[in-house]
């Protein structure tokens, strides 16, 4: 009888240890690089339960894997969100359950997520004017986003972490202003370049491309930033973080078209449907909705499938090349 490795690795020598989980196609916003004002969202029998999404991460963690971040569309909006969160933070050899969210949900949630095991928490704002920050998300409100992130203040996380997509003409000027609400609060920043996922219409995201190059000469001049190196948790993805001499703050650049990174990646995805994605910028996927749904299911022949999967993980992404067409899944597919 074949055993089952305890670590997944892929065809080239990398460690697999890290899963992020959508948990939900839906959201409250509809941020206009992320999502079309009208959006069909997915039949429920096609979304995986929440036992399903369980069993998904109870697998990858059986195997290894000892970080997972919840993620969607919005996660918190998922009904009994909480009651999954509870459980995964119960599974033995998760050394880290973190959490993406758009913040809406904060000012009610934040302290059980903390109680429940989650450590971290990225925060996605994109301006600090009400207006613009309405305009952005077609539906946030300002107010409730930063009584929701100082609510997480307040609840302890470890490193709160603020996501910032920056779009030139929209809110390229308020760049120094997120720093400076970081710089207030004590917490980290992440600027991720805008990806081309999913058809938009809003803008043409040729013209709003802003380079994380761009963004760190910017807020170099005005506070100078010192390279963190390698040195990060976050230096096997596609960010760059920096330190300013008079703050803890942390200033990230995330350039997920550079393809620099693909030689450390780490992880895979696994959106609502049930596909593993094996790399965010190439359509390779394995469903395992398949495997959850059917009849003589159990939780090997799921880390079976997942094992054999990571052998079809590519090399590297080519979100980037010359012919390079949009790749039709929206983010809040695939989680962000
Ligand atoms: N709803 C949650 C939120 O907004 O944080 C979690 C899901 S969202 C898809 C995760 C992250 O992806 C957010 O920080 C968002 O800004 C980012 N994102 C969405 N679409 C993007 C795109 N086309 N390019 C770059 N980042 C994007
Ligand atoms: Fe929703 Fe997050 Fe996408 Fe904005 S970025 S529309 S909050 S999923």
């Amino acid at each position: 009888m074949k055993i089952l490795p305890t670590h997944l690795t892929d065809p080239f020598q990398r460690t697999i240890d890290y899963v992020r989980l959508s948990v939900t196609d839906r959201c409250d916003f509809r941020c206009v690089y992320c999502m079309a004002e009208e959006m069909t969202f997915l039949p429920k029998p096609s979304v995986l339960t929440l036992e399903e999404i369980y069993q998904v991460g109870q697998a990858f963690t059986e195997l290894g894997v000892s970080k997972v971040r919840l993620t969607g569309g919005e996660p918190l909006i998922r009904n009994g969100i909480m009651g999954l969160v509870e459980r995964l933070g119960r599974l033995d050899g998760l050394n880290e359950l973190v959490l993406t969210t758009n913040g809406s949900q904060l000012q009610r949630l934040a302290p059980q997520l903390r109680d429940f095991g989650v450590r971290r928490l990225n925060i996605s704002l994109d301006s600090l004017q009400p207006r613009k920050f309405r305009q952005l998300t077609r539906h946030g409100n300002l107010d409730q986003v930063i009584a929701g992130i100082d609510a997480a203040i307040e609840a302890g996380f470890e490193r709160t972490k603020i996501n910032a997509v920056i779009l030139k003409g929209r809110n390229e000027d308020e760049v120094l202003d997120l720093v400076e609400f970081v710089r207030d609060r004590h917490i980290d920043i992440a600027f991720i370049e805008e990806m081309p996922l999913g058809l938009i219409d809003e803008h043409d995201r040729a013209l709003s491309f802003m380079s994380s190059d761009e963004l760190r000469e910017i807020i170099n001049d005005r506070y100078p930033l010192t390279s963190l190196g390698d040195a990060t948790a976050e230096a096997a993805g596609p960010a760059h973080y920096f330190t300013l001499s008079d703050s803890e703050s942390r200033i990230g650049f995330i350039s997920p078209h550079s393809h620099n990174f693909c030689h450390l990646c780490n992880r895979v995805r696994v959106t609502v449907e049930g596909r593993l994605l094996l790399c965010l910028g190439n359509e390779h996927s394995v469903d395992l909705r398949e495997v959850l749904r059917s009849e003589n299911y159990s939780l090997d022949r799921l880390k079976w499938t997942i094992v054999e999967a990571m052998k079809r993980k590519p090399e590297k992404h080519y979100m980037n090349d010359s012919d390079g067409h949009d790749i039709v899944r929206f983010m809040s597919m695939t989680g962000g």
